[in-house]
């Protein structure tokens, strides 16, 4: 059945990144049929986007990265649902080792030949970075060489979702949360290959012409996915400046060492948000998604906003120091709070996985955001909405396609694979052995 504007739409992690975007542009295009639905209210506690800061940047990783982020920058410039939230604070890329500083300089070759080469500043020297970013020592850096990039900055993540949340209420958009929102299963035709709607949680049967599984890292554990995405925490720490330090950082552009790790600027409460860089961290447990015909190892997220108590492994703690010992030495001392882990979904070639579920008519994943997709949410949706309405560009078709086999998401792009969260301690302080449940946990 073609889409037309009365067509009913159901959106499973609507309160997220890839989900609020797509029920926007739904909306947006005069979709009068729309339901957002969530475990949590928007913006969803436990999104990864439900966070103090996000990088924005242009990744020229490929042609279709390289699109989608200029589109994302001009819409977070100039869309007023999301331009409040863009600070162009600038970002400087940087690194002390020469394999690293190797790609920062194809970094500039491919800007330019992309037509950006006047965006960015090859900084060659520590004294040219410290020119950049004052707010770095000189002699935590001697060696370093980095890329200035003029356009980027930072987005503040959880407010640009709930700027999409008013918009989509504005809309007349309609909301299930909680366990009427919660994705259980498809609802599937006799022969078992069309999908008409969905059950939740609370065993609500929702019919729809379409369903939509923006369930971010929970979307592996919800149906089968044929191994492509691998479900996987990176961490972050907060710290307060007080009024005076933040003088000395307020307009600080984002510093991201790909050795180390990345800061930002505080936010208007004077924190600081550190994160380090590492190949994540997977929970596996034996697991049987909707569709699968047996249980298999999956790795399935454990959510903060569920376990509040919650923290990262004493091997973060340690990271993190080294992160904050090298960017910001005079806080080394500083009390951290808010330690935490934050879900998301690689796939093994780092692209989304956006197409309609191979089995079931009907039924759509968007997914696979690994680790580099909250910059999209003001267009990612778009390109949903194409492909719902069968008109996406052939290029991203071919990236985003379902591609089983095609390699090993639990390593993806990274130095190594993930490690198993039951081999860390430090990160889990709740009383009960939570850690046996064989359940998803949302
Ligand atoms: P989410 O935003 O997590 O949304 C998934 C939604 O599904 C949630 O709302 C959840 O509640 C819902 N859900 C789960 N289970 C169910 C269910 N059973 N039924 C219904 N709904 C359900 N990206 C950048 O671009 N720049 C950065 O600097 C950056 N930094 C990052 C730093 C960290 C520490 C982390 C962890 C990620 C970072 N990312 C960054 C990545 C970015 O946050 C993610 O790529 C993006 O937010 C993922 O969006 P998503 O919609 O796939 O998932």
């Amino acid at each position: 059945m073609r889409l037309d504007i009365n067509s009913s739409i159901l959106i499973f992690g609507g309160s997220g990144t890839i989900g609020s975007s797509t029920a926007l542009h739904l909306a947006r295009k005069g979709y009068r049929n729309i339901r957002v639905l969530d475990v949590y209210p928007i913006p969803s506690a436990q999104s990864a986007g439900n966070d103090l800061n996000k990088i924005m940047g242009t990744s020229l990783r490929n042609p279709v990265d390289r699109q989608l982020s200029l589109e994302a920058e001009d819409a977070w410039s100039n869309d007023p649902t999301f331009s409040p939230y863009y600070h162009r604070s600038g970002r400087l890329d940087c690194c002390g080792s020469s394999d690293v500083i190797n790609d920062l300089r194809d970094t500039v070759a491919k800007l330019e030949n992309a037509g950006l080469g006047h965006t960015v500043e090859w900084l060659d020297t520590d004294a040219q970075i410290i020119q950049r970013v004052p707010q770095l020592a000189s002699s935590n850096i001697q060696g370093w060489k980095g890329i200035f990039f003029e356009r980027g900055g930072w987005l503040a993540a959880a407010k640009a979702i709930d700027s999409v949340g008013s918009e989509l209420m504005r809309h007349g958009v309609q909301f299930s949360f909680g366990d009427s929102g919660t994705f259980q299963s498809l609802i599937l035709s006799d022969d078992g290959k069309t999908c008409s709607g969905a059950v939740t949680k609370d065993g609500t049967r929702y019919l729809a012409d379409r369903v939509v599984l923006a369930s971010g890292a929970w979307t592996p554990s919800l149906v089968d996915l044929e191994d492509q995405c691998c479900s996987k925490a990176w961490v972050y720490a907060h710290m307060q400046l007080t009024p005076e330090e933040v003088k000395e950082y307020v307009d600080c552009p984002v510093v991201y060492n790909e050795d180390i790790g990345f800061f930002f600027e505080p936010n208007e409460d004077g924190i600081i948000k550190v994160c380090d860089e590492f190949p994540g961290f997977a929970r596996y447990k034996m697991h049987q998604p909707f569709g699968a015909s047996k249980p298999t190892l999956v790795s399935i997220p454990r959510s903060h906003a569920r376990h509040p108590t919650d923290t990262y492994p004493d091997a973060s703690e340690i990271t993190i120091r080294k992160a904050i010992a090298a960017f910001l030495p005079n806080f080394k001392d500083k009390e951290l709070f808010n330690r935490a882990m934050c879900w998301c979904a690689d796939t093994a070639d780092a692209n989304l996985l956006v197409c309609e579920h191979p089995r079931w008519k009907g039924c759509f994943v968007a997914t696979g955001d690994s680790g580099h997709s909250f910059k999209l949410l003001p267009i990612i949706g778009i390109h949903i909405v194409e492909l719902l309405e069968g008109t996406l560009q052939e290029d991203l078709r071919e990236a985003w396609r379902w591609r089983p086999g095609s390699g090993d998401a639990r390593k993806s792009r990274r130095a190594a694979r993930a490690k198993d969260l039951a081999d860390l301690p430090g990160w889990k302080h709740d009383s009960v052995d939570t850690e046996r449940e064989t359940q998803i946990t949302v």
